[in-house]
C-alpha cells in the first residue's frame, strides 16, 4: 500500500482573545466601508425590513469552497439552535452574519473580502448587528485579517465553532474576537448538525489532514487528522434514516484515511451498509495512498456503496507528483485505476487536476493532458495552482505566467467536456436507477436526480416523489446532463 505522512507544525497555542483596537479606527473603517460603494442597494430580498419579530435571534451564513465546508456550515447553524438561534437566509434580517470561509486557492479569499465590504453596510444600518468570519481563511490569516477588514466581531477557526455561542452572549463586544486554536481532538461527534431539507446528508466522518502536499494548506487550517468515532457516525445514520434521508456522504480530506481503534474506512462503509432506509452511500475525497484493498472490496461487494469514486490525481508527471509531495507515482495511480474498475463494474471516476504547479514543464503538463485522455474521467475539477503562503511550495515561487496557466487549464477543460460528452452519450438507450431530489431547475413539470454514477439526471415527472429510486431510460445526453424518461 501506498502511503505519506508529514510533519505537521507547532500548534498555535492562540485561543480565544480580543484583539484590541481603537474604537476610532474601527468605527472609522465601518463609516467608510459603507461609503465606498459597499452600500449599494441590495437586492429586493435583500432590503432590510423592520423586525416584526424579537423571539429568535438570527443568523446568516454565506459559505464558500468545498462539501466539508457546506457540513460545517450545517454543524455551525446546529451548534447555534439550542442557544436560540434561528437561520434566515436574509442577511438584512440577521442579528449575526457569518461567512465560513476557505483559502484553498487566492481567488476564494479575493472573493470573501469583497463580499465582506458589501455586508458590512448592515453594522453601519442596524448598529449591533455582529459580523465574523468563520472557516480556513480566518484561520489562516488570523488577526492579519483585521489589517484587511478592521470592522470583524468575530474570526473563528475551524476547531472554534463550539466557542461561538459563548461568544455571542458576551456583554461587550465593542472588540473584535479571534478565536483560531486547532485542537487534536475536536471532531463535534456530539453535535448534531442542521441539515436543509433533501435526500441526500453529508456526514463528517473524519477531520484535518496529515499529508502536506506541498501546495495545500488545508493541514495548516484544518489541523491534524482525526476520525469521528464509528459508533457516533452510525448513531447519526441510523437517525437520518429515520428522518427519511436515502444517501449519507461521507467528508473528509483523506476519508479512506478514516480509522476508529483497529475499525478503518471499509469497516464503516460495511457498517453503514446495514442501516435499513439508507439506499446509497457515497464518500469525498479518498486519497489514492489510503485506497486499501479492503475499501476496494468493500466497494465492489456492498451494493449500496454507488459505483462513482472521486479520486484526485492533480498531475500525471512523476516529477511534479514528486514535488507535490503526493505520496504516489502515475504508475501507481494507474494501477489502483485499472484495480477499481476491474472491481466494480461500471465505476464512474472523476479526479482534481492542478495545471501551473511550480516548476510544470510543458512536457509535464502534456503527460497529464495525455494521461486524463487515456483514464477518461467522467468528469473533473481542473484549477491553476495558487500559490498559498504558508505552504512548502509558495517558498518555491511561480515559475509560469498567468497566461500560460490559463492556456493549459482551457486546454483540459477542453478535452475533459469532450471526454465526459462522449461517455454520457453512451449511456444513451440504456436504463438507470435515479434517486429523485425534486423539480428539476430548467424545465418545468421535470424532475432530477442523481444516478448511482452521480450523473445528473432529468425526466418528465410521473409522479414520483423525492426520495424514489426509479428506472429512467436516457434517452439523450449532454457533458454535464442525462435526459430520460421513466
Ligand atoms: N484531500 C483531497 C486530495 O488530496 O485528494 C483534496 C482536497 S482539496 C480541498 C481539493 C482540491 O483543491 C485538491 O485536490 C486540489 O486539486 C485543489 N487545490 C488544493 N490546493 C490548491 C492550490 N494551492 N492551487 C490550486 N488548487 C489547489
Ligand atoms: Fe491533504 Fe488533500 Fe491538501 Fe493533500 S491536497 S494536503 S491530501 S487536503
Amino acid at each position: 500500500m501506498l502511503s505519506k505522512t508529514g510533519s505537521y507544525p507547532a500548534y498555535s497555542g492562540l485561543s480565544t482573545y480580543y484583539v484590541p483596537s481603537s474604537p476610532k479606527s474601527r468605527n472609522e473603517a465601518i463609516a467608510l466601508a459603507s461609503l465606498r460603494g459597499y452600500n449599494k442597494n441590495p437586492p429586493d430580498c435583500q432590503r432590510e425590513r423592520p423586525e416584526t419579530t424579537m423571539d429568535a435571534r438570527k443568523v446568516y451564513i454565506e459559505t464558500y469552497g468545498c462539501q466539508m465546508n457546506l457540513a460545517d456550515t450545517e454543524l455551525i447553524v446546529g451548534l447555534l439552535k439550542p442557544h436560540g438561534y434561528q437561520p434566515t437566509q436574509v442577511a438584512a434580517q440577521a442579528d449575526v452574519i457569518l461567512l465560513n470561509t476557505c483559502a484553498i486557492r487566492e481567488h476564494a479569499e479575493e472573493r470573501v473580502l469583497s463580499r465582506l465590504g458589501e455586508l458590512v453596510r448592515h453594522k453601519t444600518r442596524r448598529p449591533g448587528v455582529l459580523l465574523g468570519l468563520t472557516g480556513c481563511m480566518a484561520q489562516h490569516h488570523r488577526e492579519r485579517l483585521l489589517d484587511k477588514a478592521p470592522f470583524l466581531d468575530l474570526v473563528l477557526g475551524p476547531d472554534a465553532y463550539r466557542t461561538l455561542p459563548a461568544l455571542l452572549a458576551q456583554e461587550d463586544k465593542d472588540e473584535p474576537l479571534v478565536s483560531v486554536r486547532l485542537d487534536r481532538d475536536e471532531t463535534y461527534a456530539d453535535i448534531t448538525p442542521a441539515r436543509g431539507e433533501g435526500v441526500r446528508a453529508w456526514v463528517t466522518a473524519m477531520r484535518g489532514c496529515d499529508k502536506f502536499c506541498t501546495f495545500c494548506i488545508v493541514p495548516y487550517v484544518r489541523g491534524r487528522e482525526r476520525s469521528v468515532p464509528l459508533a457516533a457516525l452510525l448513531a447519526q445514520v441510523r437517525e437520518l434514516a429515520a428522518q427519511g434521508y436515502k444517501e449519507v456522504v461521507y467528508l473528509g480530506q483523506t476519508v479512506n484515511a478514516y480509522r476508529d481503534g483497529d475499525r478503518d474506512f471499509a469497516d464503516l462503509l460495511r457498517r453503514t451498509a446495514e442501516v435499513d432506509g439508507i439506499e446509497r452511500i457515497r464518500f469525498t475525497s479518498p486519497h489514492p495512498a489510503d485506497m486499501s484493498g479492503q475499501v476496494i472490496e468493500a466497494m465492489a461487494t456492498c451494493p449500496k456503496v454507488a459505483p462513482y469514486l472521486h479520486l484526485p490525481l492533480q498531475a500525471a508527471s512523476n516529477r511534479v507528483l514528486a514535488r507535490m509531495e503526493r505520496g504516489y507515482t502515475v504508475e501507481q495511480y494507474a494501477a489502483l485505476v485499472e484495480r477499481l474498475r476491474a472491481a466494480v463494474p461500471g465505476l464512474a471516476l472523476s479526479s482534481d487536476i492542478i495545471v501551473g504547479f511550480p516548476g510544470e514543464e510543458e512536457s509535464d503538463f502534456r503527460a497529464t493532458y495525455d494521461f486524463m485522455a487515456e483514464v477518461r474521467y467522467d468528469s473533473a475539477f481542473m484549477f491553476k495552482y495558487s500559490a498559498r503562503e504558508g505552504t512548502k511550495a509558495y517558498k518555491w515561487g511561480e515559475t509560469l505566467a498567468e497566461e500560460e496557466k490559463g492556456r493549459r487549464l482551457q486546454e483540459i477543460i477542453t478535452l475533459q467536456e469532450r471526454i465526459s460528452a462522449d461517455i454520457n452519450q453512451q449511456t444513451v438507450g440504456q436504463t438507470v436507477d435515479v434517486l429523485v431530489e425534486g423539480p428539476a431547475k430548467r424545465q418545468q413539470g421535470w424532475l432530477a436526480g442523481k444516478s448511482g454514477q452521480f450523473k445528473t439526471v432529468v425526466f418528465p415527472s410521473t409522479g414520483t416523489r423525492p426520495g424514489d429510486v426509479v428506472p429512467v431510460r436516457v434517452v439523450s445526453a449532454t457533458a454535464h446532463t442525462l435526459v430520460g424518461e421513466a
